[in-house]
């Protein structure tokens, strides 16, 4: 435990150390022993606020991405917004209001710190945003537009219709464009980080692969950045982006980072629901919908049936005989609740027989009474691109009328089921955000800090853009500070020359299976037992079942995977593989992790955990804590070691959104 919290890097005799460099003869140029160099990994809202500012800052930076640009970084998915403690609706927000929900949301399980600290720059954030031109959505008198999402009662959240996200990166892509021009940050599009290499202890390096043609790079700097994003797609079917993996941080994982609680993975309740087994890709319809569409299933059963055999369509229960559970249960949130706690209790109607498509795993989002409560004209300025983007996925447009009854209109409503969609844990990193790795740091989605067990909507924009604008800039250099007298080190190391070696091994090893699955048969295998049994609803027997399945079909993958082609040139189904086979290594830390952990929290839920109207029940007294994993080798159970939550401004209690 002591290694965890005494994380960081204590002073040291530097002079001897440079003095024992020198001897070896290690520098690339002892001329240049001042220029300091960080590589960053990731293109996303975290990894191109971060080179930016670094290079801003004049360190120079090295920035890799797997897409051919860095604005195709999966952030641009994000749709719905950011969240700052303006108060421009003057509704009572504030930053220790965005502090106690953050904190509240992720069910008392983040570090209060930090979270503390992300609230704190949020504003600035956004006046960052709107400097580089964000054409977030304004009020009709010129003032930035709010809405609310979900674990709040303020609006808060800042947006760009529903395209947030790729707005945001577009605003850091500009800065980052500039500061390639002025030299500090040298651009890498399609390098794939495959390893990071340590020397003496500390990282100072990574190896990478051309994604195009197939050769691998060795690039040495003072520090290393990874900014990586999640592991979602460790369970195939998710919202994330098809190229979405978890590569980088596995491998900073297998060389001796901690992975903190990797078992608090989001399922976000409003995406539209698998319809076959030949989908590769789930699509998220955005949590701000809440605002103004209503959740409901049939009261009767008899009409949930109906509705399952195609007898009956949504627009013809009246509503009377519509349940709007969430408003039902959680008359002071509604609808808004938070994710976890909207997704089980989708999961829970639908478990009792009350799902509305053909799968029975389904329940409405139904637009009726804000549509005729505002009139459609306002409804589609709020959300015309996400109407539209439901109607081109499944032919229903959500404003079409399609009933009467006693005057009141019916519309159309969307059908939405959870799915797969973030993940609050990742790689361990103390408040400088540095890795338990000297050197190595970890910003955005891939780390763990900020979300506890449940991240509230809107929060991971602004934790990417905090760690990445206004946290790690400033955090590594107390690292850098004495590094100036540590020069960057020489590839031609043999720290360099074994990573690269092992790289190139396991590239051929892979290649060499020769056997007769692809990539992807595997790969939805896998993802059919991380749903089934390391999903919503976990138990202590279910978790176990799931790691063996998952041992079995790693050995199928090591004895009967396909790959075709070369290593030469462009090979997506060997990056593929890659990713595989580091997404098996995380499946099973996902799993290790929910069994130690006998507790129900956040989008950790153990069914053995929970109280008799079905929510979770922690256990503060055995589980208040960060669960950090090390890596005992590939087979081997890693070891769990602990860093004890520390509250001194919130009160730890049990989450109500009832009252
Ligand atoms: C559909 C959807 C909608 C969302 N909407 C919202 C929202 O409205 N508000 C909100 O706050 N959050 C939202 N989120 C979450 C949010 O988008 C992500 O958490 C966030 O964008 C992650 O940013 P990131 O920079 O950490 O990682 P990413 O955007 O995932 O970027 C990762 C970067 O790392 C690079 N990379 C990955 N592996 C390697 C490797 N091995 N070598 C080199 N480069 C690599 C990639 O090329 C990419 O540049 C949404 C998520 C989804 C899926």
């Amino acid at each position: 435990m002591a290694k965890v919290l005494d994380s960081k890097i204590p002073a040291g005799p530097v002079p001897e150390k440079w003095k024992e460099y020198k001897a070896h003869q290690r520098l690339v140029n002892p001329k240049n022993k001042l220029k300091l160099d960080v590589i960053v990994v990731g293109t996303g809202l975290a990894g191109a606020s971060a080179a930016a500012s670094l290079g801003e800052m004049g360190f120079n930076v090295i920035n890799l991405c797997i897409q051919d640009s860095p604005r195709r970084a999966h952030s641009i998915a994000a749709q719905g917004g950011i969240n700052a403690a303006k108060c421009y609706q003057n509704d009572g927000d504030s930053v220790y209001r965005l502090f106690y929900d953050t904190v509240k949301g992720g069910d008392y399980r983040a570090r209060e710190a930090n979270v503390y600290r992300l609230a704190e720059v949020s504003n600035n954030i956004i006046d960052q945003c709107v400097a580089q031109g964000v054409p977030f959505a304004r009020e009709y008198g010129g003032m930035l537009a709010n809405r609310s999402f979900g674990g709040a009662q303020v609006s808060r959240t800042f947006y760009a219709k529903g395209q947030t996200g790729q707005q945001l990166l577009l605003g850091a892509y500009s800065s980052l464009s500039c500061q390639v021009n002025a030299g500090k940050v040298k651009l890498y599009t399609r390098y794939e980080m495959e390893d990071v290499v340590i020397v003496d202890g500390r990282a100072r390096g990574i190896i990478a692969k051309d994604l195009c043609t197939g050769k691998l790079v060795r690039f040495s700097a003072n520090a290393v950045v990874i900014a990586t994003g999640g592991y979602g797609n460790t369970y195939f079917l998710s919202t994330n982006a098809m190229g979405c993996n978890c590569t980088a941080a596995v491998q900073c994982y297998r060389k001796g980072a901690y992975f903190a609680n990797p078992s608090y993975v989001q399922i976000h309740p409003t995406c539209i629901p698998v319809h076959g087994d030949k989908q590769s890709k789930l699509t998220l319809m955005s949590e701000s919908l809440r605002n103004d569409g209503r959740i409901w299933v049939p009261k009767k059963i008899e009409d949930a049936k109906a509705l399952q055999a195609g007898t009956k369509q949504g627009w013809e229960i009246p509503e009377e005989d519509r349940d709007y559970y969430l408003e039902r249960r959680y008359p002071a949130f509604g609808n808004l609740v938070p994710r976890d706690v909207a997704s089980r209790a989708a999961k829970e109607r639908c478990d009792k027989g009350f799902g509305v498509n053909n799968t029975g795993l389904a329940v409405f989002l139904d637009f009726s009474e804000s549509i005729n409560r505002l009139g459609i004209d306002v409804i589609m300025q709020r959300y015309g691109n996400l109407f539209e983007m439901y109607e081109e996925i499944t032919d229903v447009f959500p404003g079409d009328v399609a009933n009467e009854i006693n005057g009141v209109k019916y519309y159309k409503p969307m059908m939405i089921y959870p799915a797969i969609h973030y993940t609050m844990g990742g790689i361990w990193v103390d408040y400088e955000l540095q890795t338990s790795i000297p050197g190595l740091f970890a910003i955005g989605e891939c780390n763990f800090s900020d979300h506890g067990a449940n991240r509230l909507g809107a929060s991971a924009l602004m934790q990417g853009l905090a760690d990445g604008y206004f946290v790690l800039p400033y955090t590594i250099q107390n690292y850098l500070a004495d590094q100036a007298v540590w020069p960057k080190v020489s590839t031609d190391l043999p720290e360099f020359a074994e990573a690269e070696k092992a790289v190139d091994a396991e590239l051929t090893r892979l290649l060499n299976i020769q056997g007769k699955r692809s990539v992807d048969s595997i790969h939805k295998e896998l993802g059919h037992i991380m749903w089934e049994y390391v999903g919503m609803g976990r138990t202590a027997e279910g978790l176990k079942t799931g790691l063996k399945k998952m041992h079995e079909l790693e050995k199928e993958f090591d004895t009967n995977l396909f790959v075709p082609g070369t290593k030469e040139g462009l090979n997506i189904e060997l990056d593929k593989a890659i990713h595989l086979r580091d997404f098996f290594t995380m499946g099973q830390l996902v799993a290790f992790d929910a069994l130690s952990r006998n507790e129900s929290c956040g989008g950790h839920f153990r069914e053995e955990y929970q109280t008799e109207e079905g929510e979770a029940k922690r256990d503060d007294q055995n589980y208040f804590y960060v669960g950090c994993w090390e890596y005992k080798g590939k087979g081997n159970e890693p070891e769990l070691i602990k860093e004890p939550l520390e509250y001194e401004a919130i009160k730890v209690q049990t989450r109500n959104y009832k009252n």
